[in-house]
Formats: structure tokens, C-alpha cells, sequence
């Protein structure tokens, strides 16, 4: 591989195609209503493209191109290792175009260009090449019945699956969802978020080069308030996928209950408590650790470490080195590999991170680090790594999702009240303890109500372990095989072997 320097980049940059028409029925459209929005890079604040700004009317003949290919089945009842080897197609396809997905990923997101070429692109065709490789693999079952019945437990795909994804991971979040639904032979409709439409433009394309047959995936820009509540209420969409936050999920399950009692899995927001304790076996390592795991892709990460829980003894050492490192974060240029981290998403969620730190401040926390936005004259939204030092776990920057580099740092006296304030809060996606005792992780792992407990790491984890939350940090599962259970049925087939006159009924 070539080493890529910040100007080859920003050179490529400038002959990037952006698409900016939704993809239905295998055909590049407008909005029936004509209406766009604008694509801003959020690292100048610049508009980089006006995309269709889809409404209900679009996802009207959205859902009706996904049901007619559904029924047709030129996916849905092809074998397993016939969508298999599409899908593998599709994740090659997806790496031959690696530094073009990777640069809209940047561009329109403002993640660090290193980050999105090297985790975001091959993660997100790992997923997709992982859920095709598995389908095909998957058995039913036969249930143990008497001798004169046989009953087949089979599989078998929703139908219509709407995905509504947000904008801090947009390849990853709508591959976690793409892979085992398409695996599983659904058609899927992918509404991104209206700040990062323009990887899952192009991923459509790639999907139908990859030989995915017309209908299969149609991706459908648009905001929330209409796309996305139209997808949530529409009448024939069989489930929805969603991430984002716990409020908009909550709208999802409304919506369900209005319509059609689509199923809905969920996976919002978090709060996740990083536990140092003072028995910790490495502090370099856990200082890093607390530092990546709120300053990586600028703390826009569902189950970033926002709130460090120190034992007493080791708060102010572990503190010097979370700082010292912090450094290291300073936001650049998304586009230069140097870069650690890059632009928040959009002037309105700088917005919102600006005025966390101020209510910080005001509720009496001590600011030890950062606070400000920094790099104004590029005209992108810039914030410094941020912590706050001092912080009880009633106020605001302790208990809501900030989703921006900011670290709540909480001073604890034991394991004890350690493990009691990390569960003290409505959130439950991930946690994680550091402690040379082995009893101590697994006591306390059995007592973390979250959906991931990392033990002396965080956020590790592969394709093949489940990750979804617990409490408000919503339900269903992304990842690993669990994820393909989400996206389809059980069916029963009863089948009596010999059929005479029925006697009694006997019900067991
Ligand atoms: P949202 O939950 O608002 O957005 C996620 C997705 O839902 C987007 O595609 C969005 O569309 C859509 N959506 C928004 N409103 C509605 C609605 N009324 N009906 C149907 N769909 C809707 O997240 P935001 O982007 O606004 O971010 C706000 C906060 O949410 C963040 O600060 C963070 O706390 C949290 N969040 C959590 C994430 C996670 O992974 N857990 C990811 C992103 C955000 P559109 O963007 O086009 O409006």
C-alpha cells in the first residue's frame, strides 16, 4: 500500500464525485418533490453537494419496489449461497474503492482520514463479507416430536426491513445492518442521517455493480422528521433497524405501535462508566485506554467512556497521564493522516458539546482541560479535548449523552461504590473495569448492567461478539450471528407422518 500524504488526499478531494440522487429500484432519482438538502464538510463548513431530500411520497414507491422484489425472490428465495457470493462481491468491490469510500466518510463527516480508511472501509466490508460467509453455514432445526410427526424450525427472512442510521459511523452503522439483513435474503431500505448521506449513495451503487438484483437495497436520503417517520409508520415495512438516540428511538416504538407492530431493535444511546481501580495493572495502558475511548472520532461514539470512575487513591497520577496524552488529540485537518481528530459533525452538535462544557462549569465542576472550539478560521466546528475533573454523578455532564470529546471524571472510594454509581444511570450499552483481580472483574462484570463489560481494555471486540444495550441503551442485537436472528422468523412446519382419522386431541 502507498503511503497517502495530506495533499494526495486533499488532491483526490477535488475530483471526488458526489452522488447526490436516491437509489431506488436499482436507478439514480430525485425527490418526487424536487426538494435537497446540502451535504456540509463539517471541517469547513462548506456544502458539498445538495442531495434529494426524500419525503413519504418516496418512500411510498421505496417500499413498493422493496416488496416486489421480496416477492419476486430473485433474492429472497435464492439459496443462501447464492446471496452469499453477491454479498462477498460487494465487500471486495467495497475495498477496490477504499480511499474513495473512506474520503466521502471525511468529507462529510469530518472523522480523521486515517480512521476512516483503516477502521471505518474495512470493518464496515468485513461485516458485510463476515454475514455472507455465516448464511450460508446456518442450519434449522428438527424438533423432538413423536415418531408420527416431523416438525421443521426454519428461518426465514422479514421481508421489508427499513434501516435508519446516524451520522457518527455512516458505512459501519448502515453495514451492520445491511449484512445480516441482506444475508438473511430481506430487501432493505437505508435512510442515512441527513449529515452523512453520501457513502451509502455510492455503497448502493457498488451493491448493484456486485450483481445485488433492482429493488433489493434502496437507499433514501431525507430528514428524520419525514423520510424516517414515514419509514417508522409505513404499513408494509415488516422491521426497523435504528441507531441513534434513546429519543428518537422511543419515537420508533410509537410509530411501530401506530402502524403495523413492525418489530423495532434499537441501539441508542450511552453513558459508559470506565472503572479504574486502584489495584489497576498497568496505568500507562488504562490511561490510554480512557483517553482513545473518549477522544476517538471526537467522543461521537455511542459507547464512548464519557465517564471516568477512579478509585481515590490512583484519581490524580491517572489523571496527569489522561491529560498528558489528551494532548495527542489536538483536532487537524481531517484529511491529514497525522490527524487523531477531526470536526464535529455539524455546527448544531458543536453547539450542543459548547454548551455541556458550560453547564460543566456552571454546576461546579472543575475544567482541567480544554473547553473551547478551536480552529474557527477554517470555518469547520472544532472542539478541544475536554475534561472536567470533580464531577458528581448528578450532574448533567454525568448523566447525558454529550457525544462530543468531553471526559466527566468521578472520584470513587471502593469497587463497591464504583460498580453502584457505573449503574446509576438510565443508559446501558457498555462498561469497563480495570483491576488486577480476576474476582473483582468477574463480580463486578456480573453486576454492570450493560450489553458489553470490557475487563483491562476498552471498546475490543470483533464482528463475532454481540453489541447492543441494556436499560434505554435499547434492545436487539448488531454483530455476530445474533444480529441475523433479528432480521428474520421462526417458522414451524408440522408435518404428520401417516395421517389416519384423528382420535381425541391430545394437546401436549
Ligand atoms: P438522532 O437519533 O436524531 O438521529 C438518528 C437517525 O434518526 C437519523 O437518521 C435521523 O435522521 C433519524 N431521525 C431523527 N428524528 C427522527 C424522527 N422524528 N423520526 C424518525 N427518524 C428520525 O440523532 P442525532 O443525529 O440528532 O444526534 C443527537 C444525539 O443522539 C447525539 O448527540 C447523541 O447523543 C445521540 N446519538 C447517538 C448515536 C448512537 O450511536 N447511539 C448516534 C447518533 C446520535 P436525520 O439525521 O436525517 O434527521
Amino acid at each position: 500500500m502507498t503511503i497517502r500524504t495530506a495533499s494526495d488526499w486533499r488532491s483526490d478531494a477535488t475530483r471526488l464525485r458526489f452522488r447526490r440522487q436516491a437509489f431506488i429500484d436499482g436507478k439514480t432519482v430525485d425527490a418526487l418533490s424536487g426538494l435537497t438538502f446540502p451535504a456540509i464538510n463539517p471541517a469547513s463548513g462548506s456544502t458539498l453537494v445538495s442531495v434529494a431530500a426524500c419525503d413519504q411520497a418516496d418512500v411510498d414507491v421505496a417500499v413498493k419496489s422493496s416488496r416486489t422484489a421480496f416477492e419476486r425472490g430473485a433474492w429472497s428465495a435464492i439459496s443462501p449461497s447464492a446471496r452469499k457470493r453477491v454479498l462477498l462481491r460487494l465487500a471486495e468491490l467495497m475495498m477496490t474503492h477504499a480511499d474513495e469510500l473512506a474520503l466521502l466518510e471525511s468529507l462529510n463527516m469530518g472523522k480523521p482520514i486515517t480512521d476512516s480508511r483503516n477502521i471505518d472501509v474495512p470493518v464496515s466490508a468485513n461485516c458485510i463479507a463476515w454475514n455472507a460467509e455465516a448464511i450460508d453455514k446456518l442450519y434449522g432445526e428438527i424438533a423432538p416430536t413423536g415418531s408420527d410427526a416431523l416438525a421443521l424450525v426454519t428461518r426465514e427472512p422479514l421481508g421489508v426491513v427499513a434501516a435508519v442510521v446516524p451520522w457518527n459511523f455512516p458505512l459501519l452503522m448502515a453495514c451492520w445492518k445491511l449484512g445480516p439483513a441482506l444475508a438473511a435474503g430481506n430487501s432493505v431500505i437505508l435512510k442515512p442521517a441527513e449529515q452523512s448521506p453520501l457513502s451509502a449513495l455510492r455503497l448502493a451503487e457498488l451493491a448493484m455493480e456486485a450483481g445485488l438484483p433492482e429493488g433489493v437495497l434502496n437507499v433514501l436520503p431525507g430528514l428524520g422528521e419525514t423520510a424516517g417517520q414515514a419509514l417508522g409508520l409505513h404499513m408494509d415495512v415488516d422491521a426497523l433497524a435504528f441507531t441513534g438516540s434513546t429519543e428518537v428511538g422511543k419515537l420508533f416504538m410509537g410509530y411501530s405501535g401506530k402502524s403495523n407492530m413492525k418489530r423495532v431493535s434499537l441501539e441508542c444511546g450511552g453513558k459508559t462508566p470506565h472503572i479504574i481501580l486502584r489495584d489497576c495493572p498497568n496505568l500507562d495502558a488504562a490511561a490510554q485506554a480512557v483517553a482513545s475511548g473518549i477522544f476517538f472520532n471526537q467522543g461521537e461514539v455511542c459507547n464512548a467512556g464519557s465517564r471516568l470512575l477512579v478509585e481515590e487513591p490512583i484519581r490524580e497520577a491517572l489523571l496527569e497521564k489522561v491529560i498528558a496524552i489528551s494532548a495527542g488529540y489536538m483536532p487537524g485537518d481531517p484529511l491529514d493522516p497525522a490527524t487523531t481528530m477531526g470536526a464535529i459533525v455539524s455546527k448544531p452538535q458543536m453547539d450542543r458539546v459548547l454548551e455541556y462544557i458550560d453547564s460543566g462549569k456552571n454546576e461546579g465542576a472543575a475544567l482541567v482541560r480544554g473547553g473551547k472550539r478551536v480552529r474557527v478560521e477554517s470555518g469547520g466546528f472544532f472542539v478541544e479535548p475536554t475534561v472536567f475533573d470533580g464531577v458528581r454523578n448528578n450532574m448533567r455532564i454525568a448523566r447525558e449523552e454529550i457525544f462530543g470529546p468531553v471526559l466527566s471524571v468521578v472520584s470513587c472510594a471502593s469497587a463497591e461504590e464504583a460498580v453502584r454509581v457505573a449503574n446509576d444511570t438510565i443508559y446501558g450499552l457498555a462498561a469497563a473495569i480495570w483491576t488486577s483481580n480476576i474476582d473483582t472483574a468477574l463480580s463486578a462484570s456480573r453486576r454492570l448492567r450493560a450489553g458489553s463489560v470490557w475487563v483491562n481494555c476498552f471498546d475490543e471486540g470483533n464482528i463475532t461478539v454481540p453489541f447492543g444495550g441494556f436499560k434505554q441503551s435499547g434492545f436487539g442485537r448488531d454483530k455476530s450471528i445474533h444480529a441475523i436472528e433479528k432480521y428474520s422468523d421462526l417458522k414451524t412446519t408440522w408435518i404428520k407422518i401417516n395421517p389416519t382419522p384423528a382420535a381425541a386431541r391430545v394437546l401436549t
